[in-house]
């Protein structure tokens, strides 16, 4: 990092003009050992391009890119020539700061000297008499308070106190105002009543500049004998600029700004409404920024000479920050921005600036008077489907290039986007007798277009899904909740939308993922009722098929609109598992979601290509693009055909070795649907899954009608259970687990069930009584120690005198890397190891496997688990057991080599996938997969693995 030190200020300086400050500057570099004397033709090179002044007696001069191989050390040095020296003609400097830096550090000195030229300090440069000096007048930080309407947020959803804290913190960070410990520091204990139901809260820690957010719920809480309706949270440090700061609190403390508070409900009027700065609503155009040293100087100078032609005003923000004039070099160069960040511009309307976007994207795109190497191209790289669209958008700051694949297959055709309703309503209703009428009116014409849905439908999951939603319709606690609103004189769409919304909340707060997901159901249905109690019309759907984009897209939506019409899904939010997702399967829609808010700003003209392989998306594509996707998709579909036409023929590699395919379920009526896709076994049933199926915990019998179902649909083929796997991160409503504050890390699995062993004992039964001497092989979750696996077998054991088995094996899944690094020991003991690659990478990358940022680093084809699958196989083979791979890696096509040449003997994946992975297998050489497994142990990184195996 580059600071500015007074022992790297050469005072008293002298120099005729420019030329010999250059040479002087390159003494001081040359003497410090920084750069070789060559460096001077990169200084004047720059210089001829345009002159390095910054303003204020300031200059900067830096050397061309080309001239970089004469920096031996990043380094910056500053002069001061007391009596001026000439620099661009017309203005003349008195401190010269030169950087020689290898990459873009330098941004760093830029920003810190464009916050001291947010002065005025020509004068104290000028007289400067000590290096001292000069550091504190160039580090000295101009007091401020930021606070802008994008600080501000309205209509917030709040439960507590906490909720409150959560979303005002949430604003600062998003506008890298403060750290991330921030919210740490607030303290319900601290917070003031500024008036009525206006409160405030401040820290002080963690702050990287002074600002202020608001937050305004829903509705009023109850809170310390009174009630919150508005936070105001302040991020204080000693650069708070407390004129700013009492002039904000003046006017807070007017009584009447309190009941405009109450009845504003845009944060642009309650940002005029209490002085901060307003984000002009006007048309704006954003662009990915490409230039490798970010906006730095020469391509900042550029952007001004551009926008200074035009008369109107232009403003840039960096991703989603606060705007500056894009005609001031300086407060360009205070954005700090670097390559791969959003620069979004606004134009002021009616004048000729609005015309100047298009010319500013372009110069942009083109670098500004530097070469660029797009970001376009750098994923296009990385990728087959070029997903980066990134590079332009109109009205977006935040598309995300890539979401999550959620279900396989390209499709392309104009955006349809339907933006979450905004529903108006009256808070009170009529009368307790008309709200409740209305209400009843809802639900039943609700029920009718379900009903409806259901007789139309063709897939058995969707009915599924349509019938859970019936149900909660007719959830009698739900309506007796709501009946508790109308009783309080809400009006019926006020009361339900509320309960549905504090219902939703809390199904997301749950970890299990699965679970939290059902959220969404909920607010679909919340949605439909809401809409006929509003009388909001439904969005009309295009002629022609399109790609449908949502904030998330509920159940019922895919299900309404004409599947032949909707070619594909991309959604802002959603994971892999969420029922949007299971539907777009069920259908056989291409979908890709999770892809953030960004997407919901697409051009509504635009047209939209994803992949739902690899979760990758385009806005409008090339022809040449669309060409491929086309060929693409119908080679896919052949694949497919073929494959499942030989999906009953064994996995066998051309030089004959043979691997066993199995199917992972979760519900026991998949096991047909299992064997008619080719799988040789189950090699994975999730039993928590199969719990999850009944609102009760099932007993002994009824989990054995279940397990036998299994076993009589497998017909012979070998079933590997495994054994309850709750826990914190996936409870079951019926067994009540204390809050964990890391639940990954917690009771979970065998560690559970050890804890509960009646519980555990009681699906042991089960499974004996229901195997009848069929192949049954039991596997423990989440072992990690010796003792874990000792423990459970003992019980096993147990229960083995009453109930015999003969057809028995029993093993643990390798989840914990502690159980893979014990595999020697452990291989000795068990009769066989399955391992669950999902929750391995998770515990060995120490990534959430379901973090939305972060799950895609959790590649399971990194290096290090592919060494613990290394030893855990050659520790199972040493003892003749054998090993098997139940996580998302065992069907990735990339992973199915490198597994085979390891050794695994089993792969056990997801249904649909078994007719692929069985057709690749016999495409594959078993002695080639085992050169290839070897050197992918030796690689560093997951991508160089895929590399290879490319
Ligand atoms: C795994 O962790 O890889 C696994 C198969 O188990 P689950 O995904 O059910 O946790
Ligand atoms: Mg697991």
């Amino acid at each position: 990092m580059l600071v500015l030190e007074p022992q790297h200020v050469h005072m008293h300086q002298h120099a005729g003009d420019k030329a010999e400050a250059l040479q002087c500057l390159i003494n001081i570099l040359v003497e410090d050992q920084l750069v070789t004397p060559e460096y001077l033709s990169g200084l004047e090179a720059r210089e001829q391009q345009s002159a390095t002044y910054l303003g204020q007696g300031i200059a900067i001069p830096h050397g061309t890119p080309q001239s970089r191989e004469y920096i031996l050390k990043t380094g910056v040095r500053l002069a001061h020539f007391p009596e001026g020296v000439v620099w661009d003609g017309e203005n003349t400097i008195y401190l010269a700061v030169v950087i020689a830096a290898k990459s873009d550090e330098h941004l760093q000195v830029l920003q810190i000297l464009t916050r001291a030229l947010s002065k005025d300090v020509n004068e104290q440069v000028k007289s400067a008499q000590s290096s001292e000096q000069i550091i504190e007048i160039l580090q000295a930080q101009p007091h401020s308070l930021v606070l802008h309407e994008n600080l501000i947020q309205t209509d917030t959803f709040v439960e507590d106190i906490e909720d409150f804290f959560w979303n005002a913190s949430k604003l600062l960070k998003q506008q890298k105002l403060v750290d991330p410990g921030f919210i740490s520091q607030l303290d319900p204990q601290n917070t003031i009543q500024i008036q009525d139901d206006l409160w405030s809260i401040s820290g002080t820690g963690y702050v990287k500049q002074p600002a202020v957010s608001i937050v305004k719920a829903q509705q009023p809480l109850t809170f310390q004998g009174s009630t919150i309706k508005t936070l105001i949270c302040i991020a204080a440090n000693e650069q708070l600029d407390t004129d700013q700061f009492n002039r904000l609190m003046d006017v807070l403390f007017q009584p009447q700004v309190q009941q405009q508070l109450e009845t504003e409900q845009s944060s642009n009027e309650i940002a005029k409404l209490v002085g901060a700065e307003t984000i002009p609503d006007w048309p704006s155009r954003s662009i990915v920024l490409a230039n490798a040293h970010g906006l730095h100087a020469r391509p900042a100078t550029q952007m001004v000479n551009l926008t200074k032609t035009f008369n109107g005003d232009i403003q840039v923000s960096v991703d989603g920050g606060s705007f500056v004039s894009a005609k001031s070099l300086t407060k360009l160069l205070s954005l700090g921005c670097q390559r791969g960040q959003m620069l979004t511009f606004i134009a002021e309307p009616n004048t000729d600036a609005t015309d100047a976007l298009e010319q500013i994207i372009l110069a942009v795109r083109q670098g500004l008077g530097e070469e660029v190497e797009a970001i376009e191209d750098q994923l296009t790289s990385n990728s087959s489907l070029n997903g980066s669209q990134l590079i332009e958008e109109t009205d977006s700051v935040e598309i995300s290039h890539c979401g999550i694949a959620a279900s396989a297959g390209l499709a392309f055709g104009p955006a349809h986007i339907i933006k979450p309703k905004k529903f108006n309503y009256d808070r009170f209703g009529q009368s307790l007798k008309t709200e409740k009428e209305k209400l009843e009116i809802a639900i039943h014409t609700v029920k009718n277009t379900i009903h409806q849905f259901i007789a139309k439908s063709t897939s058995k999951d969707i009915k599924q899904i349509f019938l859970a939603h019936l149900e909660m319709l007719d959830d009698p606690d739900l309506i007796k909740q709501v009946h508790q609103g109308l009783n309080h004189n809400l009006s019926a769409a006020a009361a339900w939308h509320e309960h549905i919304e504090k219902a939703a909340k809390a199904q997301e707060g749950l970890k299990d993922k699965l679970l939290a997901e059902r959220a969404a159901d909920l607010r679909d249905i919340g949605d439909k009722v809401l809409a006929v109690l509003c009388n909001e019309p439904e969005v009309e759907e295009p002629e022609q098929s399109y790609i449908l984009i949502m904030h998330d897209v509920g159940p019922g939506d895919v299900a309404r609109l004409n599947k032949d019409r909707v070619a594909g899904i991309l959604t802002a939010v959603g994971g892999s598992s969420a029922h949007s997702a299971i539907v777009a399967r069920a259908l056989g829609i291409p979908a890709v979601v999770g892809a953030g808010d960004g997407v919901l700003n697409i051009d509504p003209h635009a047209v939209v290509l994803i992949n739902g392989d690899n979760g990758e998306f385009e806005v409008n594509p090339s022809a040449e693009l669309i060409e491929n996707a086309i060929r693409e998709r119908e080679y896919q579909r052949l694949r497919r055909e073929e494959a499942e036409r030989h999906a009953h023929e064994p996995a066998i590699t051309v030089d004959q070795h043979q691997i066993e395919i199995a199917a992972n379920v979760g519900k026991i009526l998949d096991t047909a649907k299992a064997v008619s896709h080719g799988a040789e076994a189950i090699g994975l049933l999730r039993t928590e899954l199969v719990f999850m199926s009944h609102n009760s915990a099932p007993d002994e019998k009824v989990q054995e009608k279940d397990y036998r179902h299994v076993l009589d649909a497998l017909a012979g083929r070998p079933l590997v259970v495994r054994t309850l796997d709750v826990g914190g991160d996936k409870p079951l409503p019926y067994l009540p687990i204390a809050t964990e504050e890391n639940p990954f890390l917690g009771l979970r699995g065998i560690r559970l069930t050890l804890r509960r062993p009646n519980l555990l004992r009681q699906q042991l039964i089960a499974l004996l009584k229901a195997a009848d001497n069929r192949p049954l092989r039991i596997m423990f979750p989440m072992v990690g120690r010796v003792e874990e696996w000792r423990a459970a077998r003992a019980i096993l054991d147990e229960v083995l005198q009453q109930y015999p088995c003969s057809n028995l094996e029993v093993g643990i899944m390798i989840e914990v890397p502690s159980a893979a690094l014990l595999a020697p020991i452990l291989a000795k003991e068990v009769d066989f190891f399955s391992i669950g690659t999902n929750d391995l990478t998770q515990y060995t990358m120490a990534i959430d496997r379901g973090h939305p940022i972060l799950s895609a680093e959790a590649d399971g084809l990194h290096p290090s688990i592919l060494l613990l699958i290394d030893q855990t196989v050659r520790a199972a083979h040493a003892n003749n057991k054998w090993v098997g791979i139940c996580g998302e890696l065992a069907a990735d096509p990339k992973a199915v080599p490198v597994l085979m040449g390891l050794g695994v003997d089993e792969l056990s994946m997801s249904i649909t996938s078994i007719p692929l992975v069985k057709a690749q297998i016999r495409t594959l050489n078993y002695a080639a997969c085992q050169e290839l497994a070897q050197k992918a142990l030796l690689c560093d990184s997951a991508t160089a693995v895929r590399t290879l195996v490319e």
